[in-house]
C-alpha cells in the first residue's frame, strides 16, 4: 500500500490588502510542492480565528492523513467538545476548503468535478449598487447594466439608510445610528423609483440586514412584493426565523436567509417547511465546502436555492470555494460578487474573473486559485475597532447590524 500523503504544516496567512481583513489557511503536505488553500476568514474576528488554528487545530492535525476529508471534518467539530460557534467554524472551514483543494490537485480534477462535475458553464452573479439617492442608485444600476450585469442589489445610504430625522436622547453615545421606519418609507420609495427607470428585464434585490422588527419586516416584505424583486435579504435577524412563517404566509416575496448561521438547526426547519427561497450561507461561517456540499444537496431536495454569501469579507480564496459549488449544484441560484481590486488579483493569481454578468473559473485542478505569499505579507492586518457594526436605534440602544 502506498505511503499516505500528510498534514506536514499549517500556515495561518493574515493579510490586507483592501477593506477587509483575510485570513486564509495553508495546508503544507509530506509531498514536495503539495499544498491546499483554505478560506477561514471571520474578519471582525480575525486573530481568534488565527489562534484557534495555531494553537488548537495545528496540533491535533500535524501528521493526518489529507484524504480523509470527512473524518478531520467532524472530528474536528467536536473534539473541542463546545462546537458551532463562528470562531472554531471559520479555523475548521480554512483546513476543509484546503483539503478539497490537495484532494483536486491529487487527482487533476477541480473541487466541482469531484463533487460530481458542472451543472453550468459559469455563475450568474448579482452585484451591490448603492448611492445617497435614488436617482444616484438609478444611476449606478445603469452602469451595471451597461456591463453586462443583470441581478442588482439596491441600497441606499449603507445598511439602515442614513440622513433619517431623528431625536436622540441627551448624552447619546457615538454610534451608526439609523431609524427603521424612516429606512423602510426610503427603500420602498427608491425600489419603486428604481424598477420604473430600469424596467422589468433587470433582477433587483434588496438586503434588510437584519435592521427590522420582525412585524415591520414582515409589513415591508408585503409592500414591496408588488416591485418583483429577485429576493429580499435577512429580513429577519437569525434571533427571529420563526417569524419567516409569518412572513411566507402572507406575500410572495422571495426570501433569501443565511449569512449569520452557525448551526444546522438553523437552517434545517427553513429548509424543509420551505421558508425560504435562496439558503446562503458564508462557507467559512458554517465550516467549510464539506457541510455545503451536504446543504446544497438538502436544499435541492425541496426545491431552495443557493445563493452563497460572497462580498468582501469572503476572502478571494473563498470566492474559488463558492464558484466550485456554484458550478456543480443544480439547485444554484445566483452569487454574491464583489468587485476585486488589481491587488487582489495580484495576490491572489486564479481568482475568478467577471464577464457579462457570469463568474468563470479557470478549471485548474482544486480550488484553482493560488496566494503569492510574499505581495501579502506587504498588506498586513491593521487593528481595527470596526464602526459600521456599533448599530444604535434613535433611542441609542443598541440594535443589529
Ligand atoms: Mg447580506
Amino acid at each position: 500500500m502506498p505511503k499516505a500523503i500528510t498534514i506536514e504544516d499549517v500556515k495561518v496567512i493574515l493579510t490586507q490588502p483592501g477593506n477587509s481583513r483575510l485570513c486564509i489557511v495553508k495546508l503544507l503536505t509530506s509531498e514536495p510542492g503539495l499544498y491546499g488553500l483554505g478560506c477561514a476568514t471571520f474578519t471582525q474576528r480575525i486573530f481568534a480565528v488565527a489562534s484557534a488554528i495555531e494553537r488548537h487545530l495545528k496540533p491535533f492535525l500535524l501528521g493526518r492523513a489529507v484524504d480523509k476529508i470527512e473524518e478531520i471534518w467532524n472530528m474536528s467539530m467536536v473534539h473541542g467538545y463546545w462546537r458551532n460557534g463562528p470562531v472554531l467554524n471559520n479555523a475548521i472551514s480554512g483546513v476543509d476548503q484546503a483539503l478539497w483543494d490537495i484532494k483536486g490537485k491529487r487527482a487533476g480534477m477541480s473541487v466541482c468535478d469531484l463533487l460530481g462535475g458542472k451543472s453550468r458553464e459559469a455563475a450568474q452573479v448579482y452585484v451591490h449598487a448603492d448611492g445617497n439617492s435614488k436617482e444616484a442608485v438609478a444611476e449606478r444600476v445603469r452602469a451595471f447594466m451597461a456591463q453586462g450585469f443583470r441581478f442588482i442589489r439596491v441600497q441606499m445610504g449603507g445598511y439602515g439608510g442614513e440622513g433619517s430625522p431623528m431625536v436622540k436622547p441627551r448624552n447619546a453615545p457615538p454610534g451608526a445610528y439609523f431609524d427603521p421606519r424612516d429606512y423602510c418609507r426610503q427603500m420602498l420609495d427608491m425600489i419603486e423609483y428604481v424598477r420604473a427607470q430600469v424596467g422589468e428585464e433587470v433582477e433587483l434585490l434588496h438586503d434588510i440586514h437584519e435592521r427590522l422588527a420582525p412585524i415591520h419586516a414582515l409589513a415591508f416584505a408585503k409592500d414591496v412584493e408588488r416591485f418583483k424583486l429577485f429576493f429580499l435579504e435577512d429580513a429577519l435577524a437569525p434571533e427571529d426565523i420563526a417569524w419567516f412563517r409569518l412572513i411566507r404566509g402572507q406575500c410572495a416575496t422571495p426570501l433569501a436567509m443565511g449569512e449569520l448561521f452557525n448551526n444546522p438547526q438553523e437552517w434545517q426547519f427553513l429548509i424543509q417547511e420551505r421558508l425560504i427561497d435562496f439558503i446562503r450561507m458564508h462557507i467559512s461561517q458554517m465550516g467549510g465546502i464539506t457541510p455545503a456540499r451536504n446543504v446544497a444537496i438538502f436544499a435541492d431536495m425541496y426545491g431552495v436555492r443557493t445563493a452563497w454569501h460572497g462580498p468582501s469579507d469572503t476572502s478571494p480564496v473563498g470566492h474559488a470555494a463558492n464558484l466550485q459549488l456554484d458550478l456543480w449544484h443544480p439547485n444554484f441560484g445566483v452569487q454574491e460578487w464583489y468587485l476585486p481590486s488589481e491587488l487582489d488579483y495580484a495576490i491572489f493569481p486564479g481568482l475568478p474573473v467577471v464577464e457579462a454578468g457570469y463568474l468563470y473559473a479557470n478549471d485548474l485542478p482544486g480550488l484553482g486559485i493560488d496566494i503569492d505569499e510574499a505581495l501579502a505579507a506587504q498588506y498586513p492586518c491593521r487593528d481595527i475597532v470596526e464602526d459600521w457594526t456599533q448599530t444604535r436605534l434613535p433611542d441609542g440602544s443598541p440594535a443589529k447590524p
